[in-house]
């Protein structure tokens, strides 16, 4: 199980059924067959449900607006440069497990805290948790981290202050001492 997915958008080379290094060529060649399938011309002589019509509409005009900025050299290298910022704002500085986090019990909810390059925290409580689908117990002078059907999960985990962000990793039942 992995928690704290992102979700993930097509990008236009995607929508295009393009690699992402693809020449002007095939770009063109591979929009034009996709215009042809999806065509709202097309769709209303050979489909008479309404709600696959919606659909179809919706990817006609998904494909116009790829070819729109991929088809034009200058706007392609823009989204390009946007395409691989993107990537690096939803990547992780680092991977972290649940050992490596500080607890702090502060009554009903056990804090676990990781400290970021800038000073602030990478912070989850025990209730996010378990919302999440880990239950912590505790167990004498630490507690256990339980997960879903005994798999390893993963949530990624925001500064409070900076734009840094960490994967925290868990493994089933880890014992971890809160000091
Ligand atoms: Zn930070």
């Amino acid at each position: 199980m992995v928690l704290g997915q992102h979700s993930v958008t097509d990008t236009y080379y995607e929508i295009l059924r393009v690699k992402e290094n693809a020449s002007y060529e095939e770009i063109r060649a591979s929009y034009r067959s996709s215009v042809l399938n999806y065509h709202p011309d097309k769709l209303q002589t050979t489909s008479e449900r309404g709600c696959a019509d919606h659909s179809m509409a919706n990817k006609f005009l998904m494909i116009q607006k790829a070819w729109e900025v991929l088809g034009d050299a200058k706007s392609r290298r823009l989204y390009d440069t946007e395409l691989q910022a993107s990537r690096q704002d939803t990547g992780t500085a680092e991977d972290v497990s649940l050992e490596d986090m500080t607890v702090e019990d502060s009554g009903d909810i056990l804090q676990l805290c990781y400290q970021c390059r800038c000073g602030d925290y990478f912070s989850v409580d025990s209730q996010e948790l378990e919302e999440m689908g880990c239950p912590i117990s505790r167990d004498g002078s630490g507690m256990i981290v339980r997960t879903s059907d005994n798999l390893s999960a993963s949530i990624v985990l925001p500064c409070g202050s900076c734009s840094l962000r960490i994967r925290l990793f868990i493994e089933p039942d880890t014992m971890v001492s809160v000091g």
